[in-house]
This record gives C-alpha cells, sequence and structure tokens, in this order.
C-alpha cells in the first residue's frame, strides 16, 4: 500500500516538473514587446512622447510638415534602408535637430529575434550575430548621415526574443517599447488611429508611422496629434524625460 502510494507520489512529481520545464520553455520562446511610460512630471500641461518609425518606404510629409509647423517634437526612429533612399527627408530632420532625436530603427528593418519565430509572418534575424549587424549597421547609418548617436533601438515589428534584448543593452543600448499603438503598424483607419492618439493619457509614449504617405493612417496621425495641441499637451522627446517600464 505504502509503495503503490509512493509510486503514485512520485509520478505525480515527474508529471508536476515536466510540466514546469514545458511552461518554463514555451515562456522562453515567447516574443516579448517592451512597454513603457513617461514618468509624469510636476509640469503644469499633461506630457506625451511622440515616437515615430520610418521602417522603409517613404516619408510621409502630411506629418512631417505638421510636426514641424506646429514644433511639435518626436522621436524618430530611422533604418539604414530608409535612409538609403529619402535623402531629402533626411536633411529636413537634420534641420529640425531641434524638434527631432534621431534614433536606431535596425539596418535592414529585420526583427531583433534570436531563433525562428516570425513575427505577423516576417523572417527574423535568427542569430545574435544578425541582431547585431541590424543594431550596429543601423547606428552606422545613421552617424552617417546625420549628427546623432543613438542610444535607443526599437527592432522592426518591436518584438523580441528575451536574448536579444539582452544583447542589445549589452551593447548600451535602450529598448524602445511604447504605451499607446497610435496606428496599430500604420494599418489602422484614418478615424480609428485620430481617435486612439487624440484619447492618449499623461506620460503615453506613442507609436505611429512616418513612411507611408498613401495609407490613410497617416492623415489620423495628424487629426490625432492637433487635437493633442488643441487639449494643452506638451511633446516630449526621448531625451527629455525619464521612462518607466510597465
Ligand atoms: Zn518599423
Amino acid at each position: 500500500m505504502l509503495k503503490i502510494a509512493t509510486e503514485g507520489m512520485i509520478r505525480l512529481i515527474i508529471f508536476f516538473t515536466l510540466s514546469l520545464f514545458v511552461t518554463v520553455g514555451a515562456y522562453a520562446q515567447t516574443l516579448h514587446e517592451p512597454h513603457m511610460r513617461i514618468a509624469v512630471s510636476n509640469s503644469s500641461s499633461p506630457q506625451v512622447a511622440l515616437t515615430l518609425d520610418a521602417c522603409s518606404g517613404s516619408i510621409d510629409m502630411r506629418i512631417l510638415d505638421t510636426l514641424i509647423e506646429h514644433r511639435i517634437k518626436a522621436t524618430i526612429f530611422i533604418t539604414g534602408r530608409w535612409i538609403k533612399s529619402n535623402e531629402k527627408a533626411v536633411k529636413l530632420l537634420n534641420q529640425n535637430s531641434d524638434l527631432f532625436q534621431i534614433e536606431n530603427h535596425g539596418a535592414n528593418h529585420v526583427p531583433a529575434i534570436i531563433g525562428k519565430k516570425r513575427p505577423y509572418g516576417i523572417k527574423p534575424a535568427g542569430t545574435a550575430k544578425a541582431v547585431l549587424d541590424e543594431l550596429i549597421g543601423g547606428e552606422l547609418a545613421i552617424k552617417l548621415s546625420t549628427n546623432s548617436e543613438p542610444v535607443w533601438f526599437r527592432g522592426a515589428t518591436a518584438l523580441y526574443s528575451n536574448d536579444a534584448i539582452e544583447l542589445i543593452e549589452q551593447h548600451n543600448y535602450f529598448i524602445a517599447g511604447f504605451s499607446l499603438n497610435g496606428d496599430i503598424g500604420a494599418s489602422a483607419s484614418a478615424k480609428a488611429t485620430a481617435f486612439r492618439i487624440a484619447n492618449a493619457n499623461n506620460g503615453d509614449v506613442i507609436i505611429a508611422h512616418i513612411n507611408q504617405p498613401k495609407r490613410a493612417a497617416g492623415a489620423g496621425v495628424v487629426k490625432g496629434l492637433l487635437a493633442l495641441v488643441e487639449k494643452g499637451f506638451e511633446f516630449v522627446r526621448l531625451d527629455e524625460v525619464e521612462v518607466v517600464g510597465e
């Protein structure tokens, strides 16, 4: 009787141990989307940090003109690939360095993921070396075309494997998370995008795209930003504030 009970318990322990390994294993393979907000100051007006990605493609002048006209500060994540085909836009960013902080979105817009997981079906870097090529390649392209020394990195798709995050941080970069997805990868309608951005809360880090001039979302970004200006929001860059993880 005692023997049977002991065997049963051993089986149970083995079962739970295996379950634990399976759970931990699954967790280790989970892609991570870091979230962050800005530490809200005692400033009288509410603050948001606008972050805009220039992945590849072109420049959305609807957004860039609005930022310049209304003196809206933004942190802009650009790739080496985008820099190559957007010389004029890079010049405009450089001419308005009081407004724009330029940061690293990688060399070729390849997700910073070690392993085989494909975020949104996109092929990941795969290896640590490829993640570093993406990080350092993006950094070099920015240093060659702007006066910026990037310290923030946002990988393509903003999803990472945990080991890629460690690797990027070991290279003295901060990972740029966000708290408000403004345009859902430039795929949202103008109306939905405007609504999402216009309803930002004090301390939000907004993510949207500045490289899709033909998509409706860009018109929504403009409308949403102007609504925030109207509401008295102050726009801050990531180099001006402290951030907190969520
Ligand atoms: Zn991107």
